[in-house]
């Protein structure tokens, strides 16, 4: 859907949040929005495509007012020459893994999206760097601290900005969420629960952990471990974290299969979260001293819906990644800031990287430092 179709709707008015929502949505969709876009809309280069590019991003990019798809960075030439010509770029723009350097010599090519298997988030993430191209990197943004750190390293050295694919940063029951609880008369919230997961079959990346660097925290319980810093706008001192014991040992033989953990943030809130790859679920919880938040199928990209204890809250359909990406596109064009810069990987990295330190040892409780 186009974004400017949205603006115009009308929001539905059938709860008490209605009229704040409504001044969210225009912050979203209007008054932040470009009086006229760029001449020139900037191009993207998707690196890896898989079902996330295919299915989700290459759509959000036929709908986005400020980027478009310029180009692709891919292991098969066949599947490359098919893109160019369904999403009418020239054949020019197809790369391989090991021909991205050129992407500097082609000024079609303004942004480099990554979304490889997640060991492989760092290397083309530092070739698109020193090629001279801003870069977004898909969840999780690599697999230890220590790549972070390289890929921070090279856009800094570039002068290029880093962006992570965290797309419900820019999703508005999200941003509802956190607006409530930076409301004095609704937050701070105290205790939150969340649970992401979904039951993996068929041998693939996520289950081998040179490729994935673990299982289902990795690739679901990240939004958890996410939402909960969002909705307390703080990062957590401490976790505890216990590994499930296996149904399917067999299959996920050197990840984890489900793994149970909780965030101790200031002043005593906690978080008590959940993931798993033999379990369909999602929903976060929050509760404050005057009021709560449930939101059901939370980290979904669609259907979305917030109940609170001041009512629904409804907004009209959109696309996620279409947000994120325009979103993360004007802070470009406004050389701002990214809201989901490469330190925000990094910081969630940290705590994931504290979660297995605890639940290999049995549950102790791991102090988190961000330095
Ligand atoms: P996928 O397996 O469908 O696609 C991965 C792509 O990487 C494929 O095109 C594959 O050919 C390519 N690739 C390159 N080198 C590879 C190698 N050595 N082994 C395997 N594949 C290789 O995976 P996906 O679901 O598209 O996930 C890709 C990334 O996107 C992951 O980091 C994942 O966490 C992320 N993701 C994010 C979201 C989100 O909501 N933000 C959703 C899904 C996936």
């Amino acid at each position: 859907m186009n974004t400017s179709k949205l603006s115009r709707r009308r929001f539905i008015r059938n709860s008490s949040l209605a009229a704040s929502a409504a001044v969210l949505a225009q912050r979203l969709w209007g008054a932040d929005a470009p009086a006229t876009p760029p001449a020139k809309k900037l191009g993207v280069a998707l690196v890896g495509l898989g079902s996330y590019a295919t299915g989700q991003l290459a759509p959000a990019l036929l709908e986005t007012k400020l980027c478009e798809l310029k180009g692709v960075v891919t292991g098969s030439p066949a599947k490359g020459a098919a893109w160019a010509k369904n999403f009418n770029f020239p054949a020019k723009n197809v790369y391989g893994y090991d021909t991205m350097d050129r992407l500097a010599d082609n000024p079609d090519i303004d942004i480099v999206y990554v979304v490889t298997p997640n060991a492989l988030h760092a290397e083309s993430v530092i070739k698109a760097a020193k090629a001279g191209k801003h870069v977004i990197s898909e969840k999780p943004m690599a697999t230890n601290v220590a790549d972070c750190d390289a890929m921070i390293a090279a856009c800094k050295a570039a002068k290029r900005s880093l962006s992570i694919g965290y797309r419900l940063h820019f999703d508005p029951y999200h941003q509802k969420m956190m607006s409530l609880a930076a409301d004095p008369n609704f937050g701070p919230f105290t205790k939150m629960s969340g649970e992401n997961g979904f039951t993996l079959n068929g041998d693939q990346w996520r289950i081998h952990h040179p490729l994935s660097g673990g299982g289902p925290l990795m690739d679901m319980g990240i939004y958890v471990v996410n939402e909960a810093c969002m909705a307390t706008n703080a990062n957590p001192v401490a976790v505890t974290a216990k590994e499930r014991p296996k149904l399917r040992p067999d299959f996920f033989k050197d990840v984890e299969e489900a793994l149970d953990w909780t965030m101790e943030f200031p002043g005593g809130v906690t978080a008590t979260c959940q993931t798993s790859y033999v379990q369909n679920y999602g929903h976060f919880h929050a509760d404050s001293a005057k009021g709560w938040i449930d939101f059901p199928s939370a980290f979904n990209y669609v259907g979305l819906q917030l109940n609170t204890s001041n009512g629904k809250v409804a907004f009209p359909p959109y696309r996620q990644q279409t947000l994120q990406l325009d979103g993360i596109v004007q802070s470009i064009l406004d050389k701002k800031d990214s809201i989901v810069p490469g330190e925000l990987g990094r910081r969630d990295m940290i705590i994931i990287e504290g979660i297995y330190a605890s639940a290999a040892a049995g549950g102790k409780r791991v102090e988190l430092k961000y330095t």
